[in-house]
């Protein structure tokens, strides 16, 4: 069938196999490029392994630091007239690359929040691994059934208190405009911090304590979004950042119980994902951001940002923030960066959005996420949705 993407509001309900498997091998090639990173962990657990920050860590754990890796991600297999999601053809053609280079990479698809993966995943480890080093928790779910209760818990992307009014963008119509967005419900607030907290973290880290699979130099790792005055209204100050002061309060009892540096919440920069491009505000806030630090040569994007954590951030002394935190949020957050993207925020409108803003290289990267767009794919070609294609 020939794929053409299919967007609907913030998704791509169509995804390329053959796009995917570029989008793979170009973060491969571009960790390689950066060559080999002394002392990272060989036995790498990634939770939400399959787009985003989770599959760029597991690229350059693999490809920089040599690691056989486990990854879970959440998927919709194929049909013969119905592409899978693109975090399928990811994990596919992630496997083949890390096989065809020598290193082992097993990946269980399903529903990590629940105790049947969790178990699965505990004998893989069992037979592949004996134990691990490195834990990556890097999920972004929109809704979790809780193991315990059996309920199920929808997060909701919305402020606290009372209703924010921010300007946000129409990316397909490319239009400037305020919404008002409503306050979230206690029930809402809960539901977020269930879904996107730091509770099945904790519960995964447990599961593995138990089976005696934490590896004596055990270290884990969760990411989060602090992000700028601009998005604060409808991010840390919200009902996520309600969610993401609770990973950081799970990282704090975990040090606690596992040793000072074992447990770290790594703050990242913003990044076209699947999971951001559904934060209103987000995708505005984003395209005046690539701008700038692509002008002021900064920009990054997930496999750059994931490249200098295991970098520069690795090791046990790495510098914290207060709260106990990796920072590689810096350059987003640099004084240059906001300075500018805050001089240029008021000035935003449809009319000066093509002058102040990158939607160009937002539009590029989020097709990308679903394998579009890539150069090298003939995408007037017939492909075949059932499997990923090995790239010469
Ligand atoms: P993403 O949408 O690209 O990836 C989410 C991953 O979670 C996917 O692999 C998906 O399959 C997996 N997943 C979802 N539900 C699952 C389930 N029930 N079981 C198993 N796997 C499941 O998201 P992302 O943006 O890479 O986000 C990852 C983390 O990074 C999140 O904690 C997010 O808050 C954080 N972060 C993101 C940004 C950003 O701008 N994208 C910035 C800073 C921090």
């Amino acid at each position: 069938m020939i794929i053409q993407p299919r967007i609907r509001g913030f998704i791509c309900t169509t995804a390329h196999p053959e796009g995917c498997a570029r989008n793979v091998r170009e973060q491969v090639e571009y960790v390689r490029g950066r060559g080999a990173i002394e002392g990272l962990p060989k036995r790498v657990l990634v939770l939400g392994c399959s787009t985003g920050y989770g599959l760029a860590s597991r690229i350059v754990t693999t490809f920089a630091g040599g690691a056989r890796t486990i990854g879970v991600s959440f998927e919709k297999p194929p049909a013969e007239t119905k592409t899978a999601s693109a975090g399928w053809y990811n994990n596919r053609a992630f496997e083949q690359e890390a096989r065809s280079a020598g290193y082992d990479a097993l990946t269980i698809e399903g529903d990590a929040f629940s105790d049947e993966v969790k178990r699965q995943v505990v004998e893989a480890i069992r037979v592949e691994f004996g134990q691990i080093d490195l834990l990556i928790y890097s999920m972004a779910a929109p809704a979790r059934t809780h193991p315990r209760t059996g309920e199920l818990q929808r997060s909701a992307i919305k402020p606290l208190g009372e209703a924010v009014r921010l300007k946000t963008l129409n990316t397909d119509k490319a239009e400037v405009y305020e919404a008002e967005i409503q306050p979230a419900t206690d029930e809402e607030a809960q539901a977020t911090v269930a879904v996107m907290g730091g509770e099945d973290w904790g519960m995964w880290i447990d599961a593995l304590e138990v089976a005696g699979m934490l590896a004596r130099d055990f270290r884990t790792f969760n990411y989060t979004y602090l992000g700028s005055e601009l998005t604060w209204p409808i991010y840390w100050q919200g009902t996520l950042g309600k969610a993401k002061e609770d990973v950081d309060r799970t990282a704090a009892a975990l040090r606690e119980r596992l040793g000072p540096d074992t447990a770290r919440v790594v703050a990242l920069k913003a990044a076209v994902t699947q999971a951001s491009s559904a934060i209103p505000v987000v995708p505005l806030y984003g395209t005046v951001l690539f701008a700038v630090m692509k002008q002021m040569g900064l920009h990054e994007g997930c496999i750059e940002q994931i490249d200098r954590l295991f970098r520069t951030r690795f090791a046990w002394t790495s510098e914290t923030d207060e709260a106990g935190r990796l920072r590689l949020d810096d350059w987003e957050l640099s004084v240059p960066v906001q300075a500018e993207v805050l001089r240029r925020w008021p000035l935003l409108s449809t009319e000066t959005l093509g002058s102040l803003a990158d939607l160009e290289e937002y539009r590029t990267q989020f097709l990308r996420l679903f394998g579009f767009g890539l150069a090298g794919v003939d995408f007037h070609k017939d492909a075949d949705p059932m499997s990923v294609p090995a790239l010469a």
